[in-house]
Order: structure tokens, then C-alpha cells, then sequence
């Protein structure tokens, strides 16, 4: 819960907390701001929720107690029978079949907040680029940008990739830093002067000794945010820069770099997808879009359409004051359905699409996915208990199961991952059944399942 004493609302700390539930339980507190957890607050009369970015997958708590915030405010609403508010740019898959089925009303904004135009789309092909090596800036972006600097605009260029690069590699021995907790590549974070693990937190030196002889020496392939941000200062010599990532912008100081790229006092951001988060920037007026990786992974059903909210999101802080704004988008691949659809004002046509995709292929919301998760510390182990936990299950729910196949991350936080996956109709015919069975299978010592129902993530 939000900001100061000062302007009346109280920050949902441990010294607030007492005074904000007694404030809710006796009803003195009208209004509360609040995130996943303020669902649970022992309201006295609710009368109406309002989820915002209804679409953003961050309302799925993937850890512990699993649950999606946003159908969670909806149950809520209903078991109160009262209203819940929905707002979004760009809905979910999921909320958008409901108004298409007439089970919620929308309403439309049709124009933007002081009637600001929608940023201009331009696409740079890359393939006719000419690049110099360990170079992600083209000279046609270069020509674009300095234009849009005399205009005084601010620019972002857009990478969702944090720390330097992605992969360490040593050229004598080919060796590659990974986890060693994790099945996940290291991150070379340059700043910190550390390799970070960005699952499980660990951490290690840019140092080893090689196979070959001696101490390996390292070649970074691909960049992140902070590896473009040196790039771009290379180019842009005397223009102010700033990294806007949660490695930047989580620390005291971040209010002053707020206050600063509003008063247009930096000239350059280089950020993750943390700037699209409803930040206001009167001057951003021009955004570079590194490269617009598409490349779904295949496990992921929600890939288009999570690339369709975040680059409309994104889109979004751009000419927000009435300025006209362009997004450039540098990318290989320009033959790729999705830029049109990201470029289409009206993201209704891609939903549209979507819906009829998942239809076809009874994908949710047209039929109910639940991923069972079992971890462990024994793959072998784990394995077989996966294929006996499957022959309990089969034929006693009503639903078809698949796998069990090792996680895409099939080690994290020193545990193994495998997962089987319910398909079955939408009714809760699937849920009781599963509810009743689960308790009644004992698990090997050692083993432990998660059981997520509508899955958002598949890793
Ligand atoms: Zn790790
Ligand atoms: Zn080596």
C-alpha cells in the first residue's frame, strides 16, 4: 500500500499495519491501494474492486500458496455480490472470450489521456543493416535518433534483458558459466562486477581456472541493457544515460532518477520492460526497440499474447503529452506476423485471431489446463514417482494427462522438476475429483508437488 503519512495514506508496513486493519475492520478506511494480498483484508461492506492491468501475469503467484490475484478479486466480488472493475489496454485471452460471451460489459476509452495521438510504428530490417561487430545499434537508428535529440524528445532504447550479456563463454575451453543450482545460464551483471543467477540469487566471480591452461578467457555473446547502455554512449557521446532495470531503479535513489527522466534531465533511458509499467514521461517521444525477439518458446501457449501486452504497454509511454512519438523496432525478422499485430492500432483483430487459434486447438480458456509439478533432489527418484503418481491419477479424473516430462528449467533451487499436465473440460467436475484423490497418494519421502491450476507459466 502506497506513499506517505503526509498525503493520508498509510504505507502497508508492520508499524501500519495494526492501524490499517483495525481501520478496515471498523470501517474508517474508505479506500485501500493495495496488491496481491489485499484480497485477503477483513473488509466490513466492500462495494466495488478494481483490478488494474488486469492482464499482467504478475497477478499469478507462482510460489507458495498458488493463485492468480485477478481471479481471486473476481471470486471475491462475486461471493460479495458486488461489482469488479477490469481495466486494461490490451486484455487477457481469457477476459476478452468473457466479453465476447457477454459475461462482462465493456466500456471504452476511444481517446487517450489529452487526446495525445498513438505513437507512429517504423520498422528497421536489420538484415540490410550494416552492423559493426558486438554492435546492436543501427547507423539508420542512429540518424533517426539524433533527430528526435534536437528535438529535444527522450529516448528509450528497449532491450528486456538485464545485466551485460547473457552468456560467458571461454574461447580456449568453451566452457559456460551456469548455476550450479539452477539448469540456467549465468547473467554477466558488469556493474556489480559479479555472474548472477536471476531464479535462485546465486552469485560468483568472473574468474576460473581453464581446462586448456591458466585462467579462462571469456567472450560475452549477446547483450543486455547494461551492455547496449555502453553502446549507446559510444554513439551518443555527450547525452546523459540511464539504466532503467530492477537493478537500477530499486535502491532510495530512485526517486530522484524519477524526478530527473520527468524533467527531461536525462537525455537517453536504456530499460527492461520495468519502464512499461504506467510510468508517465511527458518528453519520451521516440523508443528503440533493440531487437523484437518473437521467438515463442514452444511451451509457452501465452507467448503472443504476453508479447502483444508488453510491447502495447510499452507503446504506451510514448507521446503521452500530445508530441508525435515513434517506436522503431530493429529486428531480423520483419516478415514476423506479430509486428503487424503489435503495429495494429486495434488489438482486437490479434485477439480475435487468438481466440480462434485456441479454439481449433482446445487450448484455455476453451478447456482447463492444470500443471502438477513434483520436485526433488533425486532425478531418478523423481522420475519414476512422477509415472506412479500418473497411473494413480489416470482414469479416476475427468481429464486427460500428459507427461511426465522434465521442466524446460529442469533444475531450480537445487531441486529437480517434473510436470504432468490435466487437460479437461471447463467444469469443477476436474477440481473435486483432483482435490479428493490428491490426499490419498502418498508421496516418497523427499518429494513434493505443486498443483497449479490455469497455469501462466510453463518453465
Ligand atoms: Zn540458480
Ligand atoms: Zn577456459
Amino acid at each position: 500500500m502506497v506513499q506517505s503519512r503526509q498525503s493520508g495514506i498509510l504505507v502497508f508496513q508492520k508499524k501500519n499495519k495494526e492501524i490499517i486493519w483495525s481501520g478496515i475492520v471498523t470501517g474508517k478506511i474508505k479506500v485501500v491501494i493495495g496488491a496481491r494480498s489485499a484480497l485477503f483484508l477483513p473488509f466490513k461492506k466492500l462495494g466495488l474492486i478494481i483490478v488494474d492491468e488486469e492482464h499482467d501475469q504478475s497477478y499469478k503467484q507462482d510460489e507458495g500458496v498458488i493463485y492468480n490475484a485477478r481471479d481471486m478479486a473476481i471470486s471475491r466480488a462475486s461471493f460479495e455480490n458486488i461489482p469488479v472493475n477490469l481495466i486494461t489496454a490490451v486484455p487477457s485471452v481469457e477476459t476478452f472470450q468473457n466479453i465476447k460471451k457477454k459475461k462482462y460489459k465493456l466500456s471504452k476509452l476511444e481517446n487517450r489521456y489529452q487526446n495525445a495521438s498513438l505513437p507512429n510504428y517504423e520498422i528497421i530490417d536489420l538484415n540490410n543493416a550494416k552492423m559493426e561487430k558486438q554492435s546492436w545499434i543501427s547507423n539508420e537508428i542512429i540518424e533517426k535518433v539524433n533527430i528526435h535529440l534536437k528535438k529535444k524528445d527522450q529516448i528509450l532504447f528497449f532491450l528486456n534483458r538485464r545485466g551485460f550479456s547473457p552468456n560467458v563463454l571461454c574461447k580456449k575451453c568453451y566452457d559456460t558459466f551456469s548455476c550450479p543450482n539452477c539448469s540456467i545460464n549465468l547473467v554477466y551483471h558488469k556493474i556489480r562486477g559479479n555472474l548472477l543467477c536471476h531464479y535462485c540469487g546465486y552469485k560468483t566471480h568472473l574468474e576460473k581456472n581453464c581446462k586448456k591452461d591458466g585462467k579462462c578467457d571469456f567472450i560475452f555473446s549477446g547483450p543486455g541493457v547494461e551492455r547496449i547502455s555502453e553502446e549507446v554512449k559510444k554513439k551518443f557521446p555527450n547525452k546523459i544515460v540511464e539504466i532503467f532495470s530492477s537493478d537500477t531503479m530499486n535502491k532510495k535513489s530512485s526517486k530522484d532518477k524519477l524526478e530527473k527522466i520527468t524533467n527531461n534531465e536525462i537525455e537517453i533511458l536504456v530499460g527492461t520492460q520495468l519502464i512499461s509499467k504506467g510510468f508517465h514521461f511527458p518528453n519520451l517521444n521516440c523508443i528503440v526497440v533493440i531487437d523484437i525477439d518473437l521467438s515463442s518458446n514452444g511451451h509457452d501457449l501465452r507467448s503472443a499474447e504476453k508479447n502483444l501486452q508488453l510491447y502495447h504497454q510499452l507503446s504506451g509511454r510514448a507521446g503521452r503529452t500530445g508530441k508525435s512519438a515513434t517506436i522503431y523496432f530493429q529486428s531480423y525478422n520483419i516478415n514476423n506476423n506479430m509486428i503487424s499485430d503489435i503495429t495494429n492500432k486495434n488489438p482486437e483483430n490479434f485477439l480475435e485471431k487468438e481466440i480462434r487459434i485456441r479454439k481449433i486447438n482446445n487450448l484455455p480458456p476453451f478447456q482447463r489446463f492444470i500443471s502438477l509439478i513434483l520436485t526433488g533432489d533425486n532425478e531418478n527418484k523423481l522420475e519414476k514417482e512422477a509415472l506412479r503418481f500418473k497411473l494413480f491419477l489416470e482414469n479416476k479424473i475427468c481429464g486427460k494427462i500428459l507427461g511426465p516430462v522434465n521442466a524446460p528449467i529442469f533444475r531450480l533451487k537445487r531441486k529437480y522438476r517434473v510436470r504432468l499436465l490435466i487437460r479437461g473440460l471447463k467444469t469443477l467436475k476436474l477440481q473435486n475429483s483432483l482435490a479428493k484423490l490428491i490426499p490419498k497418494y502418498k508421496f516418497t519421502s523427499g518429494i513434493k508437488l505443486s498443483v497449479d491450476v490455469d497455469p501462466i507459466s510453463f518453465n
